[in-house]
């Protein structure tokens, strides 16, 4: 397929040299542009053949308004107007409608966007591993959350999830897609981190995203899984100390924009270098922590567009409104831009432009998205000698 409108033309390879000569010569991750959704999530289904406890999207069935892949590929022709760089397609399970996927990357990599996708892994073997590539998708992201994998299918609610997940990372290595596994960081699990990551490792995994918990889609009941700030402190030295050892890069997702940042604030000033995996390229250089509205927006499978997949706050549909109008004018995305509206401790705090907080683990927890964010990183930076005002790239809270 080439619908490739004029104008929009762009050239993947182009873009993924830049940014690899970003990294290696500047040491910088991906070029801020000034209130932009460089960087966007677009659900295209909510049906899920899993029913994972955490899940944020709340995944079941196909909303009966799914939008079509003429709809979809709009959208990503406004997308490509707007600036956007990097596309993940997420769910629900993406390859439900692998029509679509495989479709809407062939049209991204035509505009110069760059694909990636998260997917459970359950459908996805060497064959659609192979399509994928060939429709020049990028990354896949795989979830894995326990070493051990009765633990793994017992929380993922399905015997087999486990292996099915690490063929999958298999099918996709063995075609040399790149492999990000997810990783859900909560108190089940918090033991367990070092021996997964150990196995990631014997399979061949360079870049891993762990989710630090927000209480939002179906997961909102669970008020016992996130990790405390001690815990997270004991894991950002495990992590660092992964990381210094070169095995993998990691990002943070899902309300800790600061930590990856803060992590290579340690190497640097231990003089070790983050290693040259491909996440590192997708660092975001700017001083902003929480990029909804700002960096970032998440488009859901029936036109809704949200500031950010973890804070489900609608902002308009694009059966009614154009992305551009949604992104330049709704009052939701224009309150967030204004951090002098925040509220509690996070209005207050001398910080507030360079971090601005969980805009979405704030509403998780008081129902306003404006109001300080309950995970405050402050005093763990300030405990690590590490300043806040250091830290000079965000990690995409990838969702
Ligand atoms: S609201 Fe901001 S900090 Fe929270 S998950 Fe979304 S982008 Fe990240
Ligand atoms: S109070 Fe904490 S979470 Fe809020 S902006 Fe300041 S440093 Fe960030």
């Amino acid at each position: 397929m080439n619908l490739c409108v004029e104008g929009h033309v762009g050239d993947i390879r182009l873009k993924l040299f830049e940014m690899l000569i970003r990294q290696k010569l500047l040491d910088k991750g991906l070029k801020a542009k000034t209130l932009t959704p460089q960087i966007v999530s677009f659900a295209i289904t909510s049906a899920c053949n899993l029913k994972c406890p955490h899940c944020h999207a709340n995944a079941k069935k196909a909303f009966a308004s799914e939008l079509t892949i003429k709809e979809m590929l709009n959208a990503i022709n406004q997308m490509a107007d707007l600036g956007t760089e990097v596309l993940i397609f997420s769910g629900g399970e993406p390859l439900l409608r692998k029509n679509a996927v495989l479709n809407l990357t062939e049209y991204c990599s035509d505009l110069g966007i760059i694909p990636a996708m998260l997917t459970n892994g359950v459908l996805l073997n060497y064959k659609t591993a192979m399509e994928l590539k060939d429709a020049g998708m990028l990354a896949v992201g795989i979830p894995l959350d326990f070493a051990s994998p009765q633990r793994h299918d017992e929380f993922r609610g399905l015997p087999g999830t486990f292996s099915r997940a690490v063929n999958a990372i298999k099918a996709c290595l063995n075609v040399d897609l790149k492999v990000v596994v997810t990783t859900m960081a909560m108190n089940s699990n918090f033991e367990e981190i070092s021996k997964l990551l150990h196995f990631l490792a014997k399979l061949g995994v360079e870049n891993v995203v762990l989710y630090d918990f927000i209480a939002t889609g179906r997961g909102r009941e669970l008020f016992n899984a996130a990790l405390s700030m001690e815990k997270w402190s004991k894991l950002l030295h495990r992590i660092y100390t992964a990381q210094a050892e070169g095995d993998f890069f990691f990002l943070v997702s899902g309300g800790s924009p600061l930590y990856p940042g803060f992590i290579m604030e340690k190497q640097r000033k231990n003089e070790t270098q983050p290693p040259d995996k491909l996440l590192r390229q997708f660092m975001v250089h700017s001083k902003v922590g929480c990029h909804a509205a700002l960096y970032y927006l998440s488009l859901r499978p029936n036109g809704d567009v949200y500031p950010c997949p973890f804070l489900q706050i609608n902002a308009g549909n694009i059966r009614e409104n154009s992305l551009f109008e949604i992104w330049y004018r709704s009052e939701v995305f224009n309150i967030l831009r204004n951090r002098k509206l925040l509220r509690g401790k996070c209005g207050g705090c001398e910080y507030r432009e360079i971090c601005g907080g969980c805009r979405a683990r704030a509403y998780a927890k008081t129902g306003d998205f404006m109001e300080h964010d309950p995970n405050c990183p402050l005093e763990l930076f300030e405990t690590e000698e590490t300043p806040l005002s250091a830290i000079e790239e965000f990690g995409i809270c990838v969702g």
